[in-house]
């Protein structure tokens, strides 16, 4: 199912057939949608839509071009307006200084008035900016300082916090800001520029920034997706844009959507949450949660947190056992890969990821391991041997080449667990097919030293996974 989180079909261009496009949008598989307010009148009608139809959800907001006419008392009754219960969000809000309707001072004032607003109410935001994103993020960022509780949750165990606080919605930014906005707990989305001929910078956001952190929008009625460009949009296009960005990604829609509808409930508090899962499709394979216990406590783990992945929950509150993997597998031909994986280490339970592969083997299919390469330290012997006729492709967390580094990054003893993953690494290239070794996208980590280690001391292939 899914989820258009920016529509404004409260807008006039829908006023003839409104009704024929929510079945239209019902029909094509959009569940949800998100009625993003532009002024006062706008929020008020987006709420009252919300309120006929079960399906649409209101955000209220004045949008920078009308951001002049919100005096005070605008503002308060936008607050007012935020108590409903399907108001989701304050939005949209921001800076655009390509068509400066409003004056920029103004257009400061009322933007910080409603980030306020969202922070009291401990909402979250629908941004809008253009021409203005280092403008607009500064004065998201002067927020986040003035009321740094507004919408994070402290994570006591793993000492990280979590915060939904926003999304950007068309962004226009590139690559490396909109890292820094997840950073700053919030997502991406991109409409219908994804799909355009000259998608500019949002081609490559789309297929850089982890689907985990993208949501899905129409902005309907403007910037239909190819190949309706030009004409009014409408949630029901919604599949294009998620078809090119899984294209983009390398994944399937279904993958795009799950990880966005995961989004939008943890963003917004609506959808379902996803419950724990034993086996998770990704893309053509299938990644086998065998555990969520691990010997290392990686920095870059969500383990602790949420342990969510492309919207699948792997928090799972037992182990399972060979039996009821190999019955949710079926037929292990029909994928690609079966991938013994999850966020913990696979390894800990070596004789049921033993009989799963073996079973995978004898019926047809691939087996992939990732792992952190403790496996023989886990189990106190060599277990590479055992490995072999069970497992194609061995993929081990690098990390860093560096000890001491590699011990800070896992939280274990460096000087213990760095060699005893080389050494696995050393083993697993002698005796099984293929083996890749990957680092995380940090800076702090040597990645020109971690590929020359890779590819010319050990032998295996160089990989590289982003850090969020
Ligand atoms: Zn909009």
């Amino acid at each position: 199912m899914f989820i258009d989180t920016h529509a404004h079909l409260t807008s006039r261009e829908f006023d003839a057939d409104r009704e024929t496009v929510l079945s239209r949008a019902r029909e094509a598989g959009v569940e949800i949608i998100i009625n993003p307010g532009t002024e006062l009148a706008d929020s008020r009608r987006a709420v009252e839509l919300a309120d006929r139809h079960p399906m649409v959800y209101a955000a209220v907001g004045i949008h920078p071009h009308e951001a002049r006419h919100a005096t005070p008392a605008v503002l308060q009754e936008i607050e007012e307006l935020s108590r409903h219960p399907k108001v989701v969000a304050i939005g949209e809000i921001g800076l655009d200084y390509h068509y400066d309707f409003s004056p920029r001072p103004v257009q400061h004032e009322v933007f910080a008035a409603q980030l306020e607003i969202a922070a009291r109410r401990n909402l979250p935001v629908i941004v809008h900016t253009r021409e203005s994103l280092d403008d607009t993020i500064a004065a998201v960022a002067l927020s986040i300082e003035h009321s740094p509780d507004w919408r994070t949750v402290r994570d006591t165990v793993n000492g990280r916090n979590s915060s939904a606080r926003g999304v950007f919605h068309c962004y226009p930014g590139d690559v490396a800001t909109a890292w820094r906005l997840v950073g700053m707990g919030f997502y991406i989305s991109l409409a219908g520029i994804v799909t355009f001929k000259n998608p500019g910078a949002a081609a490559d956001v789309a297929a850089s920034v982890s689907t985990e952190h993208q949501l899905l929008e129409t902005d309907s009625p403007y910037l239909a997706p190819v190949p309706h460009r030009g004409k009014r949009n409408e949630p029901a296009n919604i599949p294009l844009i998620a078809a090119r960005i899984a294209d983009l990604q390398h994944l399937n829609v279904e993958d795009i959507t799950r990880a966005a509808n995961y989004g939008v409930y943890r963003l917004f508090g609506i959808g379902d949450a996803p419950g724990p899962r034993f086996t998770y499709p990704l893309k053509n394979s299938l990644y086998i949660n065998l555990t969520i216990r691990c010997n290392a406590d990686c920095i870059f783990c969500d383990r602790k947190g949420e342990a969510i992945v492309k919207g699948h929950n792997l928090k799972i509150d037992r182990e399972p056992s060979a039996e009821e993997v190999i019955a949710e597998i079926g037929d292990p031909q029909r994928y690609n890969e079966i991938v013994f994986c999850g966020y913990g280490e696979p390894t800990i339970r070596l004789d049921v990821l033993k009989q799963v592969a073996r079973w995978t083997k004898d019926n047809g299919g691939r087996t992939r391991l990732n792992t952190d390469g403790h496996g023989s330290i886990i189990n106190k012997r060599n277990i590479v041997p055992e490995l072999v006729g069970l497992i194609d492709a061995v993929s081990i967390s690098l990390n860093s080449t560096d000890p001491a580094q590699y011990g800070a990054l896992m939280r274990l003893d460096g000087a213990r667990f760095f060699p005893a993953m080389v050494e696995f690494a050393r083993e697993a290239v002698k005796a099984l097919p293929r083996v890749v070794m990957t680092i995380v996208d940090l800076q702090e980590v040597d990645e020109d030293r971690a590929r020359r280690f890779v590819e010319g001391e050990i032998g295996a292939v160089f990989s590289k996974r982003p850090f969020f």
